[in-house]
């Protein structure tokens, strides 16, 4: 019963923390031995600190010379396996650190609270041994008599000693069962979809379903399976604000057994929702790209609108959720369902070549049909914000008391130019991406560095030239220009800052409080606007200017999305598209709803380009406080890797980053394009140390862009 010297105790344990040293710590192994990748507590510096086991191995000196865990917690994630692989795949995946890798699948602020565990016992003793028990250590005999009643919370200090010597463990709970309010009927397509997904059990499958299609209820389905089989299930949404009601939909049918785990419910909801899951009292989780480290065995993992750039965490560790999702998935043999109507092109060549699943809800729900898109060339009205038929379509809908969306797809960035008369967008001479205009006429190239003075001409027919960048504001008050009466209501940073969410706009327009809705790329997602039945989109060319080679995919898909949201209800939808170059293939293909076609031409550029999924891409980014000093970094890094680079390895820049001043720091990178992982990899371990000194920052940002 007792346990004796085993083996274990004299390994070294060794131990990451999420803000400790680069390197792994030594601990003594405590008694009965501790697994890799279990959370433990141990005594750093002058506090204590909760870490990851990684590895074990023998002692070099006298283990007694090591400091000793003080507690061991836990598995991590799912089983303790399991949180070793993610961090090494984060670590080798993204070139982070130990402490980056570790660092979100430790609970920390997430609310890991030990203390508020219940006991029972583990052991039957006999009365030989209690009356032992009792005579050595007569609190634990009290805690263990305590304990016969039924399990009950014991202060750790008692509990932890206890379970070593196997006499308790932690009590799981049963969890309560699933409340059966029971989803609609699900309609044939659906029903056939979700057949092909049990039959993939434990694969990965992009489910490619239009908007409106119904995905929600298939995933629903499929968290029922988990459920039924004993295991809990993952949802990951791109944004909870943006998915508002989706998390009502996942409340409403599984109840408590939900956690939706997300920063903004308050630091108090959140530590709830953790020891829930802590406790195994809630096994169904959603959440943004953070829970994707949600520690629960889940039997099925769905990523819904899987195309989203906020599943790319920009920070180290730069991961993307989709990536651990496929890890762990993988690694429990869980089922992972990546949902979108607009793939990212990866997902989808992934799907062409058979390497996943693909599952396709073609057609909406109810048979609606997909909104009618109009494309209007705005070269044949310069100058206009609305044109005509936008106008029209407009005033139609609000003839009938029902709602519109204007888009401006505006983002952070330096406006590029457009030719008012031709539409060309003057293109660097050295690449093929548009030239951002800055302030006092100088034209400069995001990708290879090029600097030059702006032109005042169209370069192809000298037509006035017009910077694309009008903001929300502008149009709000041209809305209510154009449409007197109509009540406009704003959704940007601005506003969603001045009313406190995003969500609030959201239900207010839903609540009929406003005919207009006109925001940047926000009004794109969301709630679904029963009402809504004309969208417009009032200048479709500004996402294309930006300097990066998924700028037309992401343009396209944010076409789809937004003329999507006209008539999900029973009217009738109707979209207008305004752009400069209406030629452009994210246009020609949006208008007919044409996924397929698009992805085909794209791909087929990408793979002209070497751009992924045919290539692999690694940025280095240099940022700091004075330009001069971050220029000089990115050109000196630069040489050095152009001089490892053979010929397959094209090298683009130093070039001022697309958003080339964030947080006061002034921002360069380096990108690298290979065909195979592996040269760029070669490189960026033969690079020097990133540097990190006199305000200097230099870090390796790896698009390995597997599946996404
Ligand atoms: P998607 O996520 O594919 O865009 P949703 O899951 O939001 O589509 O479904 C679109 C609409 O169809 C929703 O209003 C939903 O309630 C409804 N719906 C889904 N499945 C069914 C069904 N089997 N029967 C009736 N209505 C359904
Ligand atoms: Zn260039």
């Amino acid at each position: 019963m007792l346990p004796s010297d085993s083996a274990a105790e004299r390994e070294v344990v060794q131990v990451v923390l999420g803000h400790g040293p680069q390197m792994p710590l030594d601990y003594a192994c405590p008694a009965g031995g501790v697994a890799e990748g279990m959370l433990v507590r141990v005594p750093f510096r002058r506090s204590t600190q909760i870490g990851l086991v990684v590895s074990h191995k023998p002692a070099e000196v006298a283990p007694d010379r090591l400091r000793p865990i003080a507690e061991v917690l836990g598995p991590a994630l799912g089983d303790a396996a399991e949180a070793v692989f993610v961090a090494q795949a984060l670590r080798q995946r993204y070139l982070c650190s130990w402490p980056q890798a570790v660092s979100p699948i430790l609970p920390g602020a997430r609310g890991f609270e030990p203390e508020a565990a219940r006991w029972e016992i583990a052991a039957a003793l006999s009365q030989q041994e209690l009356d032992r028990l009792q005579a050595r250590a007569p609190r634990q005999f009290e805690a263990y008599r305590a304990l016969w009643r039924g399990p009950a919370t014991l202060p750790l200090a008692l509990a932890a000693p206890m379970a070593r010597k196997g006499l308790v463990r932690r009590h799981v709970p049963t969890p309560p069962p699933a409340p059966h309010a029971g989803g609609p009927q699900l309609t044939d397509a659906q029903a056939a979809a979700l057949r092909a997904l049990r039959a993939g059990k434990g694969g990965t499958h992009l489910l490619f379903g239009v908007t409106g299609s119904g995905k929600t209820e298939v995933y629903f389905s499929l968290i029922e399976d988990a459920l039924g089989d004993g295991r809990g299930a993952l949802l990951l949404v791109p944004e909870i604000a943006l998915t508002a009601q989706l998390v009502d939909l996942v409340r409403a049918r599984f109840g408590n057994r939900a956690a939706v785990l997300h920063s903004a419910v308050g630091e108090a909801a959140r530590h709830s929702a953790m020891r829930r899951l802590h406790e195994g009292l809630a096994d169904v989780v959603v959440g943004p790209r953070s829970a994707v480290f949600a520690p629960i065995d889940a039997g099925v993992v769905i990523v819904d609108e899987q195309h989203e750039a906020s599943y790319q965490q920009e920070e180290a560790p730069r991961y993307h959720a989709q990536d651990v999702a496929l890890w762990r998935a993988a690694r429990r043999g869980a089922t992972l369902v990546l949902g979108s109507a607009t793939p990212d092109l990866c997902t989808f060549q992934a799907a062409s070549e058979g390497r996943i699943g693909l599952v396709e809800l073609p057609e909406r729900i109810a048979r609606r049909p997909l909104p009618e898109v109009q494309l209007v060339d705005l070269r044949r009205t310069p100058g206009r914000i609305f044109t005509p038929q936008l106008t029209q379509a407009v005033r139609d809908s609000l003839r009938q008391g029902q709602q519109a969306i204007l888009l401006l797809n505006r983002r952070g960035f330096h406006p590029s130019m457009v030719c008012t008369a031709c539409g060309h967008v003057p293109t660097c001479p050295q690449c093929s991406v548009a030239i951002a205009y800055h302030e006092g006429g100088e034209a400069v190239c995001h990708l290879c560095g090029w600097r030059g003075a702006a032109p005042s001409r169209c370069p192809e027919c000298q037509g006035k030239l017009r910077l694309l960048g009008t903001g929300t504001q502008r149009v709000a008050q041209a809305a209510e220009e154009t449409w007197p009466g109509a009540r406009v209501l704003r959704l940007d940073r601005d506003a969603v800052q001045r009313v406190g969410g995003a969500d609030k706009v959201y239900a207010a327009f839903r609540r009929g409080e406003a005919d207009i809705l006109v925001g940047t790329q926000m009004v794109a997602k969301g709630f679904d606007f029963p009402l809504v039945t004309s969208v417009g989109v009032v200048i479709g060319d500004i996402g294309l200017g930006q300097p990066d080679y998924r700028a037309s995919e992401r343009t396209f898909q944010l076409l789809m999305q937004v003329t999507g949201r006209a008539g999900r209800a029973e009217h009738p939808g109707r979209a207008v598209i305004q752009a400069f170059d209406p030629d452009h293939a994210a246009f020609r293909y949006a208008v007919r709803h044409d996924y397929r076609g698009f992805a085909e031409q794209e791909l087929r550029e990408r793979r002209r380009g070497g751009y992924p999924p045919f290539g692999e891409l690694l940025l280095i980014g240099y940022s700091g406080i004075e330009e001069q000093a971050v220029a000089e970094l990115a050109q000196r890094r630069t040489q050095e890797v152009r001089s490892m680079a053979g010929g397959d390895v094209r090298v683009l820049g130093p070039a001022p980053a697309p958003i080339p001043k964030a947080k006061g720091r002034y921002r360069w990178q380096t990108l690298l394009v290979a065909e195979r992982r592996e040269r760029l990899r070669e490189i960026a371990a033969a690079l020097p140390p990133p540097q990190d000194h006199q305000g200097l920052r230099e870090a390796l940002f790896f698009d390995p862009r597997q599946f996404r």
